[in-house]
């Protein structure tokens, strides 16, 4: 008996480890669970806590209903771009802006693994993952386990700030933000329209804008957001929210009910590879598109993916982000982080000249050429063309 088949009779042995259990980790796990071939595989979920409060609220569009549809605590039918001299209001037909509470979600998908005795559930911070034979090692502080698979989603900011600095070859930019939920006493606010981007505020020498989620006409989810290359501290995004609820509703009386901080990476580094038994998903398996820093989406079509792919028996790809899409995101990027463009001046342009639909397309890496070039055609040529060059010449 070698070491390798002396340590699989130690440890507990599942069908799959699902290691991470934010967003991607527990929507793969709601998934696995909806289907009808793999419901009954035995998996390990572990995460070094189990998220229970609001961390995070997740927007995103969709035509039609969703899987997580019943935890959608508000939806919008307009969005709205607003800049120093323009203004666009776009109604979103046929997709909806959506929100979903982190803390709803947690608990409902934790709720639902509780009930099946094939889910088992550790709350511990892992230390290794690696591949032994054809199987997959996890160890965790008190504990290890084998896996035909695991899936893991295991990544904090703290470690990609130590990735980013090592990243030179592409761009790297944080989407950062914190956001406050407040609630005013009188009803100031219209609620169908989802102000996706106010650049009427301080640029910080990068993109910086203010997105408000009005989810009834007192109550509003306000969020001042950079898309820049470090992380602010706490108090600046302060100063920020202040100014900017002092000037646009001025002597009103209002409670902050909540605050989130959050920061994305905006970068094509490929952050680590999936290679069988051991996957990347989420963040860490690059499911963020990179020039937008939206990622909910892209995360349930991953696992929608890769459930499919383990139903049939197939080999598992965990890309969701297509080479044509990825060039414009890399073009994008590259204006951005060199700063050939400012960021207020070519989203609101984006948003001037197409309408939602085409946007969100784009957005979700669906748009046909023809509605790619439409977008494209919306930057000035001798920005466009220069770093579509450059983005090409660093891929040849
Ligand atoms: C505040 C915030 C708001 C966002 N809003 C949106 C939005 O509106 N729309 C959108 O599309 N995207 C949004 N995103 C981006 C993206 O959807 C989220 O970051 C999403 O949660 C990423 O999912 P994930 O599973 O990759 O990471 P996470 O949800 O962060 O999950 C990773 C898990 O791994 C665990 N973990 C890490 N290291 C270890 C370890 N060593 N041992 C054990 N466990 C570990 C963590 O505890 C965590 O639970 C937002 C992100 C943030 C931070």
């Amino acid at each position: 008996m070698d070491n390798h088949s002396e340590n699989f009779t130690q440890v507990a042995s599942y069908d799959y480890v699902i290691a991470g259990a934010g967003c991607a980790g527990l929507s793969l796990l709601y998934y696995l669970l909806q289907s009808p071939v793999l419901s009954t595989k035995k998996i390990l979920v572990i995460d070094k806590t189990f998220k229970k409060g609001n961390d995070r609220t997740w927007c995103f569009w969709e035509q039609g209903a969703g899987i997580f549809e019943h935890l959608v605590c508000k939806q919008w039918n307009t969005i709205s771009i607003h800049a120093a001299s323009t203004e666009s209001f776009l109604p979103t037909h046929p997709f909806t802006y959506k929100m979903i509470q982190g803390q709803d979600f947690y608990a409902f998908v934790m709720g639902e693994a509780k009930q099946r005795s094939n889910i088992h559930l550790q709350e511990a911070a892992v230390t290794n993952i690696e591949t032994q034979g054809s199987k997959a090692f996890i160890k965790w502080e008190g504990g290890s386990a084998i896996a035909e698979k695991i899936f893991s989603s295991l990544l904090t900011v703290s470690q990609l700030q130590k990735i980013s600095k090592h990243i030179t070859e592409v761009p790297f930019l944080w989407q950062h933000f914190k956001g406050r939920l407040v609630e005013f006493e009188n009803a100031i606010f219209e609620d169908t329209t989802a102000k996706l981007m106010d650049f009427n505020v301080d640029q910080k020498g990068a993109t910086g804008f203010m997105y408000v989620l009005p989810l009834n006409a007192r109550k509003a989810l306000i969020e001042y957001t950079l898309f820049s290359k470090d992380i602010c501290n706490e108090n600046e995004y302060n100063v920020e929210l202040d100014a900017y609820i002092q000037k646009n509703y001025p002597s009103m009386q209002y409670v902050i009910q909540h605050t989130e901080l959050g920061a994305i990476p905006m970068t094509q580094q490929v952050m680590a590879k999936s290679k069988d038994p051991i996957y990347v998903i989420g963040t860490l398996g690059n499911a963020v598109k990179a020039s937008s820093g939206y990622a909910f989406a892209f995360i349930q079509e991953q696992v929608a993916q890769i459930v499919s792919q383990l139903e049939k028996g197939n080999s598992i790809n965990t890309e969701v982000h297509t080479t044509r899409h990825q060039f414009y995101d890399a073009v994008l990027l590259y204006i951005l982080a060199n700063d050939k463009m400012r960021g207020s001046e070519i989203f609101s342009r984006i948003f001037a000249k197409n309408k939602a639909a085409t946007i969100f397309k784009f957005l979700s890496n669906t748009s046909s050429i023809w509605e790619d070039i439409n977008i494209m055609r919306s930057l000035p040529t001798q920005i466009f063309l220069p770093a579509a060059i450059k983005v090409l010449l660093r891929r040849a």
